[in-house]
């Protein structure tokens, strides 16, 4: 059973960033505005957030870390529409599996927190504990892999672990600039963006010369609206990849999607240079399957087509009014 989970986990906590990724769509699940990020080592010594969301009831702490207990479905309707980022119920299970997991929360109407830990073995029962801290959760994982060494091999250096770490939180900072995020690596601040609008937010993460030379995007077609910034080739000279698709809230890169603005950077302006971009798409759910991947990273849309047209004029459309 600890072996069947922790196969399970590979699936879901690849590496360190994976742990964050999780982690943080549940602090944004939980509605929290304010979101703080400490690592050690690349991740693998240590990952510590702590949200300032809606918190876990001291009853409710074991179910959290117990296989497929997820709070967010509640029919099987509801796969279809996910409007949450999880939906598994099986992140804080498998990574408790390959790591020393303690999980610490306080709900609005408690006098204190509580905590409990992620006990290897099936014979040790889990149990919660009073503990301090202000409203919200932490999770802190500690030694990520030392009971599977294999994978832990797998990992780079600390340095590459804490860039995808790193690159984890830009994209969910991106997408979510009504949320502060501090990011400190070996105790140093190494990011910090306080509540913003996605000018200023997207200015912060990519710098300085995307601000001074982007074009707005804001088009609407039927059920497909498309909104966000888009870099004129001047600006992509700042990074190379700095490009940041979302659908429905979630960062994806998918081939259609990069395809449909690549070409119309082609078209408009004929360079080959890719662009910096950080575009949002929203649609209707029933008209997106973002269920192919554990990663969620792919999407596939009903009609691709459309999706490819729309995607594609919108870019081109902004694009011709400075050449223009
Ligand atoms: P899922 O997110 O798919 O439901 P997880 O294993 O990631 O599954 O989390 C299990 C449950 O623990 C969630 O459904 C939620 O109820 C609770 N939980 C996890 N993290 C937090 C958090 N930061 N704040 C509040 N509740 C949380
Ligand atoms: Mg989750």
């Amino acid at each position: 059973d600890q072996l069947i989970s922790q196969i399970a986990a590979g699936e879901v906590v690849e590496r360190p960033s994976a742990v964050v990724k999780e982690l943080l769509e549940n602090a944004l699940d939980a509605g929290a505005t304010t979101i703080n990020i400490r690592l050690e080592q690349g991740g693998v010594k240590r990952i510590a957030i702590t949200d300032n969301g809606r918190g876990i009831a001291p009853e409710q702490l074991p179910l959290a870390l117990a296989r497929h207990a997820t709070s967010k479905i509640n029919s099987l309707n509801e796969l279809e529409n996910v409007a949450t980022l999880g939906f598994r119920g099986e992140a804080l299970a498998s990574i408790a599996s390959v790591s020393q997991l303690t999980l610490t929360s306080r709900t609005a109407d408690a006098q204190h927190a509580w905590e409990i830990c992620g006990v290897q073995g099936s014979d040790q029962k889990n149990t919660v504990a009073p503990s301090s801290g202000s409203q919200g959760t932490t999770v802190d994982v500690q030694d990520l892999y030392f009971n599977t060494p294999a994978r832990r091999k797998f990992l780079k250096t600390e340095q590459t672990e804490f860039g995808h770490c790193a690159e984890v939180v830009r994209r969910i900072a991106l997408s979510r600039p009504d949320v502060a995020f501090s990011l400190t690596h070996n105790g140093k601040t190494v990011d910090h963006w306080s509540v913003n609008d996605i000018a200023k937010r997207s200015a912060h993460i990519l710098g300085s010369e995307f601000s001074g030379a982007r074009l707005p995007l804001e088009e609407t077609a039927g059920p497909l609206h498309l909104h966000g910034f888009i870099g004129l080739p001047t600006a992509s000279k700042a990074r190379g990849d700095a490009q940041y698709f979302y659908v429905n809230g979630r960062f994806v890169r998918d081939k259609l999607l990069t395809h449909a603005v690549r070409s119309a950077y082609q078209d408009v302006l004929h360079g080959d240079r890719y662009p910096s971009y950080v575009i949002s798409l929203d649609l209707d759910p029933a008209l997106v399957d973002v269920n192919v991947h554990p990663s969620k990273i792919e999407v596939r849309f009903r009609d691709s087509r459309a999706v490819h047209q729309f995607v594609f004029h919108a870019v081109s459309r902004a694009l011709a009014q400075t050449s223009a």
